[in-house]
């Protein structure tokens, strides 16, 4: 059984108490170690633009908001042999897994559904993101926010 650090669990701190929830939950069963990045959780617009900048993300934090503007947004990394990996497309998928489980489990989610960005499929504007095993996966492994509206999930990761 895996747990999370002090910096994880700062960050977790700063995001919505679901998010944290499910997080905490997840990481006690999760096949995986994992954690939770600099980016990874509550992000100010300034933050969330210099990732626009870099091309890691289509939001630009002013015009297009990251769920991570508002704290309903959540990045899992994968800690394996002693570093984050975003390499390990098993570990990701073992993640997410266990934290549909978990999410499904839980039982007041205030009308909020889970999304994972491993369902996104890959926009013209992201294909510098666009992830090789076999165009199954999304383009956002690590990504889990809260939405009003359930996500059209087309993959079947069971
Ligand atoms: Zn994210």
């Amino acid at each position: 059984m895996y747990k999370f650090g002090k910096s994880s669990k700062e960050r977790l701190s700063e995001v919505h108490e679901l998010l944290q929830e499910l997080a905490e939950k997840c990481i006690q069963k999760s096949p995986y170690d994992f954690g939770i990045t600099s980016t990874g959780g509550l992000r100010t617009a300034e933050q969330q633009r210099v990732l626009f900048d870099t091309g890691t993300t289509h939001c630009d934090g002013v015009k297009i908001k990251s769920y991570h503007q508002s704290g309903k947004a959540l990045d899992l990394i994968p800690y394996i042999g002693g570093s984050y990996t975003w390499e390990n497309k098993e570990a990701f998928l073992g993640i997410a897994k266990t934290a549909f489980e978990v999410w499904d489990a839980m039982e007041n989610k205030q009308g909020l559904h889970l999304h994972w960005g491993g369902y996104w499929r890959a926009k013209d504007s992201n294909t510098n993101m666009l992830l090789d095993i076999n165009d199954k996966l999304g383009w956002d492994l690590p990504h889990f926010e809260l939405r009003s509206n359930p996500q059209n999930n087309t993959l079947n990761i069971s």
